[in-house]
């Protein structure tokens, strides 16, 4: 059937890269948030990024202009009723959530997919609260999600195969590589990596080795891309927090902990990347 609009809550972290990808693929995004500045900082910092892959000869002339062109930023919630599919990409708090689950049933056609990009809640949980649980299924990007390929595809307990074919076949679209997976705490990435950022949070709390290195040492010894703090700060603080605090009350297994240094940067409001500061300081 193919989507060509879609309505896009939520332009933080993750909600700029997958209204990248899906603008770069073609598509109409309406990319809604609460406040226009976050709006206009999302869609600034994607133009800014394709003008410099231009630069650099790595995107044809022309291209930052035409994807923020298919961008329609917003704060007006009625405006995501053009959208006939809906990616929600808000913080991870199941409160917040089931608001905007309940406002977005009430607002979108009867058809139109419900997609959460959680990354530990329960998409049955969700699903439940709309007249509409076989339609509401989780789409989970990687950051960032205008780079990275795979999509975890999250049924809930309620999805229809027709809601997870349809969901598959626009991830494809869109040029990832979806992959299934039965709903469980942290889906299969953040169940691996989690316990791996988490576990590198503890062995800094011990002082066994300054941030630095652990980091070198995950990236040279085990091949790491980038070192597990790094990508902590890169990932959200916060958004780690909650992942490991959902490992850890979904199955009530101590290994998931979530390690102090993590509950202190949250605390602060060192959030990583995003806020200037975290494991390290962006700001120096
Ligand atoms: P973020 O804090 O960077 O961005 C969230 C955005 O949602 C903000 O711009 C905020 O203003 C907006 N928002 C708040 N309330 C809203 C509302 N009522 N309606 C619309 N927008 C609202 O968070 P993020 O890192 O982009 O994470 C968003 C979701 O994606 C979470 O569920 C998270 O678990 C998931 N996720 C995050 C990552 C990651 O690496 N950060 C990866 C995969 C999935």
């Amino acid at each position: 059937m193919g989507f060509n609009n879609v309505a896009l809550l939520g332009a933080g972290t993750m909600g700029q890269g997958i209204a990248w990808a899906i603008a770069a693929a073609g598509k109409n995004v309406i990319l809604y948030d609460i406040d226009m500045k976050f709006v206009d900082k999302a869609i600034g910092a994607i133009k800014k990024g394709l003008a410099r892959a231009e630069e650099k000869g790595k995107a044809a002339p022309g291209t930052a202009d035409a994807v923020v062109g298919r961008i329609k930023g917003t704060t007006n919630f009625d405006d995501l009723a053009a959208g006939d599919l809906v990616i929600e990409v808000v913080p991870e708090v199941m409160s917040l959530k089931k608001e905007i689950y309940t406002k977005l049933d009430a607002l979108m056609g009867p058809d139109v997919i419900l997609a959460t990009n959680t990354s530990s809640l329960s998409i049955t949980e969700i699903a439940a609260i709309t007249k509409r649980s076989d339609k509401v299924i989780g789409v989970h990007f990687f950051n960032p999600a205008n780079v990275m390929r795979l999509i975890e595809v999250i049924p809930a307990v309620q999805t229809a195969d027709a809601t997870v074919d349809a969901v598959i076949e626009f991830s494809k679209e869109i040029g990832k590589t979806p992959v299934k997976v039965k709903e469980g705490p942290g889906f299969v990435v953040n169940r691996i990596l989690l316990p791996g950022m988490n576990e590198a949070a503890f062995i800094y709390y011990e002082g066994l080795a300054s941030a630095a290195d652990i980091d070198t040492a995950m990236k040279l010894g085990a091949g790491w891309p980038m070192g597990p703090l790094t990508l902590c700060d890169l990932v959200g603080v916060d958004i780690a927090l909650a992942v490991c605090n959902t490992l850890f009350a979904e199955t009530g297994d101590s290994k998931y902990r979530p390690a102090p240094p993590l509950k202190q940067l949250v605390r602060a409001g060192w959030l990583g990347m995003k806020t200037g500061k975290g494991f390290y300081d962006y700001k120096k």
